[in-house]
């Protein structure tokens, strides 16, 4: 919401008082969000007023005016601004009577001139004035709204806090927008303290990290007047964190794994077949929760019998029978058995142990291996898990999909 101040009053422009009025409106607008672009100064001269007026109304949303709503021959900001909006002023019977009180209470006459005061443009909306004559005004016109607050600092600060703030606080909503960053392979400590400064020293965005199920997020999170200011707040913080731990950061905001992997695959025009043994078909289920994936995704294999790995993906019994179910070589022949009855460009495999029994000392709950086979060769990852059994079937899952990614 572009804004803009201008302050009316040849004393100001003499230099006999300093413009306070701009300095208290700018800082109590800076706290809502509401960005004030200009101030000027202008004199009591209708003409000069009415230039100055027709700069502000080609290029702000918001003017704020303080200064010449007296009741003398001077003060001339409300019909200067009336007048060049082709509004007519009309009385206000209940500034009038405020009016009328403010004299009473003083046991004073109120002079005829003060009438002046309670004549506003029509279809205005009246700030009433606790500590003097003057009311303000809040006239809204071609979607722009304009303010016109009493010179005296003591007059019109209450108005503005009163007033003004909430309705431009309404008028501006200020957005609060996060982006997460997610990454993977690096624990949360150390990214925290790779970043430490950065989190320290940030009010505005903010820095939050959070870590679940093997992979550490950051919360940015900026306030701002609008979404293209939040970003803009956000993104140099972002490119810093990113020149620093950018390797490990693998997706943004709701993005997950099997999001990130299915892009690649089906950007990179790859298939895909998939065998598991003891995820039982996760790290397959997180990948068809993806739309489209059919286009890559040939098949999952949920092989999880010794049996089933040999009458299905060909797994030799001497293999299952010298290392084991759960080794390196049987992921091996699984990920190319796959690989091969499919005739895809990719062959995976998981074979471990997710608990809570059936572990040993050489091979631990926990233990698995996920294989990689494609047209050049197969490798493999030993991982040793921790957690209960979901937890341990859902990071070998995870860790099979970012084996992907890689
Ligand atoms: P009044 O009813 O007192 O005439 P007004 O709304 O017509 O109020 P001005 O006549 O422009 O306002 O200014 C009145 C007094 O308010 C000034 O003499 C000065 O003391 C103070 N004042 C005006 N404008 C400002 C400003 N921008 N910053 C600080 N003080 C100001
Ligand atoms: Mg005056």
């Amino acid at each position: 919401m572009k804004s803009e101040i201008i302050s009316v009053g040849t004393e100001l422009l003499l230099g006999q008082i300093i413009n306070t009025n701009a300095q208290i409106i700018s800082q109590e607008l800076q706290k809502i969000g509401v960005d004030i672009y200009y101030h000027t100064v202008v004199g009591d001269n209708k003409k000069r007023l009415m230039e100055v007026f027709h700069t502000a109304w080609n290029r702000s949303e918001v003017i704020i005016l303080t200064g010449g709503l007296g009741p003398t021959q001077d003060d001339l900001t409300k019909e200067t601004i009336a007048e060049y909006l082709n509004i007519p002023l009309v009385l206000d019977e209940e500034s009038l009577n405020r009016i009328r009180e403010y004299f009473q209470k003083r046991h004073r006459e109120m002079p005829i001139n003060n009438m002046k005061q309670a004549m506003l443009p029509k279809g205005s909306k009246a700030i009433p004035n606790q500590k003097g004559t003057a009311p303000g005004v809040i006239l809204e016109k071609d979607g722009k709204t304009i303010i016109m607050l009493p010179g005296p600092p003591f007059e019109m600060e209450p108005m503005l806090k009163d007033y003004v703030v909430p309705l431009l606080s309404k008028k501006t909503s200020a957005v609060i927008l996060s982006r997460v960053l997610k990454f993977y392979g690096i624990g949360e400590s150390t990214l925290e303290e790779k970043i430490k400064d950065l989190m320290e020293n940030q009010t505005n965005p903010t820095i939050a990290p959070l870590a679940k199920m093997g992979e550490v997020t950051l919360r940015i999170t900026a306030k701002a007047g609008s979404a293209k200011e939040a970003m803009s707040l956000i993104a140099p913080i972002e490119s810093q964190i990113r020149q620093r731990v950018g390797e490990y950061l693998y997706a943004f905001d709701e993005e997950k794994i099997e999001d990130v992997v299915a892009r690649l695959l089906l950007e990179q025009n790859k298939t895909l077949a998939i065998a598991e043994s003891c995820t039982g078909g996760l790290m397959s289920h997180k990948l068809t929760e993806v739309p489209g994936i059919s286009k890559s995704l040939d098949r999952a294999i949920v092989s999880y019998s010794n049996r089933a790995k040999q009458e299905i993906l060909f797994v030799r019994s001497e293999t299952l029978e010298k290392y084991g179910a759960v080794s390196e070589q049987t992921a091996i022949e699984m990920a190319e058995g796959v690989k091969r009855i499919s005739k895809t460009d990719i062959g995976l495999s998981i074979t471990g142990i997710a608990g809570p029994s059936g572990g040993s000392t050489e091979k631990p709950v926990g233990l698995v291996y996920i294989a990689y086979a494609d047209s050049s060769g197969c490798s493999v990852e030993k991982h040793f898990f921790s957690g209960n059994r979901s937890e341990i079937k859902e990071r070998v899952a995870n860790a099979a999909l970012h084996l992907l990614r890689k």
